[in-house]
């Protein structure tokens, strides 16, 4: 039996894929105990870990602010003050704990600082396409982005002296950002869908999608159209409004998961629109059609698993490089404005067109076989097993 701490940014699209990972673990007989925030405190515990609140140290609005902000400075600056806040509890418990090895979310850098500092195996955990300077070419940066980098570097430096001088061994900032070639990484995509997967060491594994076992079948013909953009930057009530203007004489289900109460009341819909704050989307891809989506990793992993095509709406260069992926492999399109029209016209486009499903299916094949949460648990216990040898 071993001992294994998990680190998470207080996000579902970064904590629901370890959730699984966590219940096989468990079900193995393993230790688990998992440092994160109280909305994601029963879901974790139901997965079978011990849960360590760390809502005092961050305050969770805070927190969840990095899973949004695309400013690297102020990014930066706020993991820099999380690692910091969280530094005494974390390495209390860790080593009363002396856990055989740390699972840190790639952006929880606090875990993987904490194993750094205090000389833990470290395995990452990617809820993202594996990052190097190959796979960069997809995420591609605009030059307001690059300025902003370059005007932050002060700041940034000023972040790393700060890490320093609390015993964090931090390099510079692509070590922050990034982990080398030879750290054990599990990626929730497939090799297949992961692009120039051939130019990662095999210490990067392709696990494929991590997901909940769900009891629906696949409906047998499949009309809904499902819409949302995912749990953090999803307040666009004009794109949402647009949508019920583009179907309001859709001759299926629509259903939209649009985030919060306020904005599910705000929208008047005509009565084959189904309007909620949250969905289990799981169960929803079942029965859709499509999926228009922000192309958030786990969204559009959730949408072709189930065999669905995909119209994207990115709101961030992250979900652009995702949608960049999905369009090259012609398992979906772009959505090309915000307007009634072109959403209207982005949904006949892809139920007119067999091929975007029949690929998303191919992709899905690729998910299956790369084993989820059975093949990630399975590559932690022999990194265990290989650091104890
Ligand atoms: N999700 C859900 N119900 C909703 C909206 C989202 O269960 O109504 C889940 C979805 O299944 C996915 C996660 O929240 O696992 C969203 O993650 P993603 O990476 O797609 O986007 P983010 O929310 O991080 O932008």
């Amino acid at each position: 039996m071993a001992i294994i701490a998990f680190f998470c940014l207080p996000a579902y699209g970064h904590t629901n894929p370890t959730l699984e990972v966590v219940r096989e673990l468990t079900k193995r007989n393993h230790q688990v105990v998992y440092f994160s925030f109280s909305p994601f405190q029963q879901r974790i515990e139901e997965a079978g870990a011990r849960f360590i609140n760390c809502d005092a140290e961050l305050p969770m609005d805070k927190a969840g602010a990095m899973a949004a902000n695309s400013d690297v400075g102020g990014s930066i600056k706020l993991l820099t003050d999380t690692t910091l806040a969280l530094d005494k509890k974390i390495c209390e418990t860790l080593q009363a704990l002396r856990p055989d090895c740390i699972v840190a979310d790639s952006m929880a850098v606090w875990g993987k600082f904490a194993a750094l500092k205090l000389g833990i195996p470290l395995i990452s955990s990617t809820t993202t396409f594996a990052f190097n300077r190959y796979s960069a070419k997809i995420m591609k940066q605009s030059f307001g982005q690059l300025f902003s980098l370059i005007c932050s570097m002060p700041q940034i430096r000023r972040q790393i002296r700060r890490l320093r001088e609390h015993g964090y061994p931090v390099k510079n900032l692509l070590s922050i950002l990034q982990n080398d070639d030879q750290t054990c990484t599990i990626v929730y995509t497939s090799r297949e869908f992961q692009p120039y997967a051939e130019t990662f060491s095999e210490r990067i594994q392709f696990v494929g999608p991590s997901l909940r076992q769900i009891s629906t079948k696949a409906a047998d013909v499949r009309t809904a159209v499902y819409i949302s953009l995912g749990t953090v930057n999803n307040q666009h009530p004009d794109f949402f409004q647009n949508c019920v203007e583009a179907l309001r004489d859709y001759p299926g289900e629509v259903i939209m998961a649009v985030g919060t109460e306020n904005q599910a009341a705000a929208l008047e819909a005509p009565a084959h629109f189904t309007i909620r704050p949250q969905v289990d989307q799981l169960e929803v891809l079942q029965k859709a059609a499509l999926f228009l989506t922000h192309g958030g990793m786990n969204s559009v992993n959730e949408g072709l698993y189930a065999e669905v095509p995909l119209i994207l709406y990115p709101q961030t260069a992250e979900q652009g490089g995702v949608a960049r992926r999905v369009v090259q492999l012609n398992a979906g399109i772009l959505l090309d404005e915000n307007s009634p029209a072109a959403i209207r016209r982005a949904v006949n486009q892809v139920l007119a067109n067999p091929v975007l499903k029949e690929n998303a299916a191919a992709i899905s094949r690729s998910f299956r076989q790369a084993g989820g949460a059975v093949r990630a648990a399975q590559l932690i216990e022999g990194w265990i097993q290989e650091k104890k040898n």
